[in-house]
This record gives C-alpha cells, structure tokens and sequence, in this order.
C-alpha cells in the first residue's frame, strides 16, 4: 500500500514538474509576442523617420526649382527687353516684373540654399539613426533566438517528462489511476497532506479513522473533495 503511495506522489511531482514547464513556455510565448511587438513598432517608427526625410528633401528639391524658375524667367523677359522691339505697355510690364521677380530670387535661392544644408546636416542624423536603429533591432532578434531556444529546450523536456509520465501511470493500480486522472482535471494538487487534521486540499477535517489508516501509510482520499490523503510522517 505504502508503495502505491509513493507512485502517487511520484506521479503527482512528475505532473507538478510538467505543469510548470509548460506554465515557462507559455510565459516565454508571451515574451516572443512582446519582442515582436517591439520589433515592429521599432520599423515603424525607423519608417517614419525615412518618411520624415524624404519630405524634407523634396521640399528642398521643389524651392531650388522655384530659384531655377524665377532665374529662367528673368533671363527670358530680360531677352525679350533687350533684343525684341515690344509695345510700350508690354515693356513696362515685363521691366515691373523682372523688378519684381529680382526682389524675391534672393530670398527662394537662400532659402532653398537653407533647405539643402537642413538635408545634408538631416542625412547625416539619419545615417547615425541608422546605425543605432540596426543595432536595436539586431539586439532584438538576437533576443528573440534566445528565448525561442528556450522554448525548444522547454518543449523537449516536456516530452520526455511526458514519456516517463506513461511509464510511471502504467505502475499505478488501474482504479487509482483513474480517480488520479479524474482529480488532475479539477485540481492542480490531487494528491495532499493531512495538516493538523484536516486536508490540506479542502481545509475540511479528515475523520479520525482515514487519519489512522493514513498513518499506516494506506491509500486514502478525502470525504470533502476526494483527493488522495497522505501523512507526511507515514512516508
Ligand atoms: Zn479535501
């Protein structure tokens, strides 16, 4: 009888030993998840970051052609003033405007000038982001294969526990197995304790009699919630 006990119990540490395990590679699961989360909001964001520049550049790129366009206009009503012979109204409008046209080149040139150096001080920036960014995301992956390996080890385990599980079942009698495999549903400690008297399952009393047939190291089970009864000093 004793012996049937101790299969028990074996059986309950081997299930307990599973149970945790596979409690680890459901926490590391998580912790994938996690890192993939990280993973992607780190290439947005480094997306962004691109998206940010090229809008920076474009804008450069747009006011040198506005300086471009103003130049090739003045040069044209300059021509059209010094060689073509033009009606007067016609001649006053264009001198007014190449006038014009001069007063504002000035400013689109410095300013595309500006937004040029912002684009080249901006690459610069970005290629430094760069680097950290792929060491970020290398640091990640990296830290993703770690924990993948865990959970390879992890499941590994588990199965072989799980192989030693159907020997160690195979030894119990068939109608303790089945009351076991039954307690494991509903509880995740089947077999427990007399503490004081009571379960240490249920924390109901235990009769005097299923006390003292625990203490000759008898199989037992609780009248309240079922589970198998030991005494720690029977074992
Ligand atoms: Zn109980």
């Amino acid at each position: 009888m004793r012996e049937h006990l101790q299969k028990l119990l074996a059986l309950r540490d081997l299930d307990g030993t599973i149970l945790t395990a596979e409690r680890k590679v459901k926490l590391l699961e998580r912790e994938i998840t996690a890192i993939e989360r990280r993973i992607t909001a780190e290439k947005g964001d480094f997306e962004r970051r691109l998206e940010e520049h090229r809008a920076l550049r474009l804008r450069a790129t747009e006011k040198a052609m506005e300086a471009d366009e103003i130049d090739e206009k003045i040069r044209s009503y300059q021509h059209r003033l010094d060689h073509d012979i033009i009606p007067y109204k016609e001649m006053e409008y264009l001198r007014e405007q190449v006038e014009f046209l001069r007063s504002r080149i000035d400013a689109v040139e410095e300013e595309a000038i500006r937004l040029m150096d912002e684009v080249e001080e901006d690459e610069r920036r970005l290629q430094e982001e760069k680097r950290a960014y792929e060491e970020r995301l290398k640091g990640l992956e990296q830290e993703k294969a770690e924990v993948e390996a865990k959970i390879t080890a992890l499941r590994d385990e588990i199965e072989a526990l799980k192989d030693k599980r159907v020997i160690a079942i195979e030894e119990i009698p068939a109608h303790l197995r089945s009351h076991y495999e039954r307690l494991r549903e509903m509880y995740p400690d089947p077999v427990v304790p007399i503490v004081n008297g009571t379960c240490s399952g249920c924390h109901l009393n235990i009769s005097q009699t299923t006390v003292d047939r625990a203490r000759q190291g008898e199989v037992v089970t609780c009248d309240n919630c079922s589970r198998f009864l030991f005494l720690e000093s029977a074992l």
